[in-house]
């Protein structure tokens, strides 16, 4: 099954994907991670990228659904889950065509629905794992020995820039003109499955478990 997750920022979309990758081996294609990837390594498309990133702000289509076609085409038959991707309705309908091209399906769009207060709260607690990408929260779910990476062991857990109070709230905004347009989109493709994405990780990973099955 191919499916892709979006939602406003912080709904849980990464933690969501992580449970999938691990249960049904799915491959994980998040845009926001291969930028910060590309960022890390100082290539060109992370140096691009990153004007935009910190602003809170969407990096240009044409680069972005660039990047996107480059993994669909590498999946050798892998189902995928992709996450944050699109994030606007021309990445919508770019992303039908690529999949057409290589003959793959879109199965279903899962919209996963938190309120904006919990979002700032979810975003400002975020912390990430330099190495490996597994994210973390200072409050709900922190280091188990309050260093290192529970899954690779890493020492340098930081905050996003765009976890800081500025970014928040311009990719708030950016969500509500932007993706959740999606909504729509999907609907009338009769796509959509809305999830509830309030309660701890497990609750919501066994409603969109059976959303999947539904
Ligand atoms: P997204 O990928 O949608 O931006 P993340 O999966 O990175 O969101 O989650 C954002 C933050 O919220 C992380 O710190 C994560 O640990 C936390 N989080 C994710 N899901 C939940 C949940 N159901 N309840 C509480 N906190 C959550
Ligand atoms: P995320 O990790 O999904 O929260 O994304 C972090 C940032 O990466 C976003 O705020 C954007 O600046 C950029 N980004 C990620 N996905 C996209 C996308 N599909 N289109 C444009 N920009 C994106």
């Amino acid at each position: 099954m191919n499916i892709l997750l979006f939602g406003p920022p912080g709904a849980g979309k990464g933690t969501q994907s992580a449970f999938l990758v691990e249960r049904h081996g799915m491959k994980h294609i998040s845009t926001g991670d291969l930028f910060r990837v590309a960022i890390k390594n100082n290539t060109p498309l992370g140096q691009e990228a990153k004007n935009y990133m910190d602003k809170g702000k969407l990096v240009p289509d044409s680069v972005t659904i660039n990047m996107v076609a480059e993994v669909l085409q590498s999946l050798k038959g892998a189902s995928f889950v992709l996450d944050g991707f699109p994030r606007n309705v021309a990445q919508g309908e770019a992303l039908e065509a690529l999949l057409d091209r290589v003959n793959l399906n879109l199965d279903k769009a899962i919209f996963i629905e938190v309120p904006i207060n919990e979002l700032t709260e979810r975003l400002s607690g975020r912390r990430v794992c330099r190495n490996c990408g597994a994210v973390y929260h200072i409050a709900t779910k922190p280091l188990k020995n309050g260093k290192n990476c529970d899954s690779c062991g890493g020492t340098d857990i930081y905050q996003r820039d765009d976890d800081k109070p500025e970014s928040i709230v311009t990719r708030l905004n950016v969500y509500a003109d932007f993706t959740k347009p999606l909504k729509e989109y999907y609907r009338k493709k009769n796509k959509l499955v809305e999830v509830d994405g309030r309660e701890d990780v497990e609750k919501v990973f066994s409603r969109l478990e059976r959303s999947l099955e539904s």
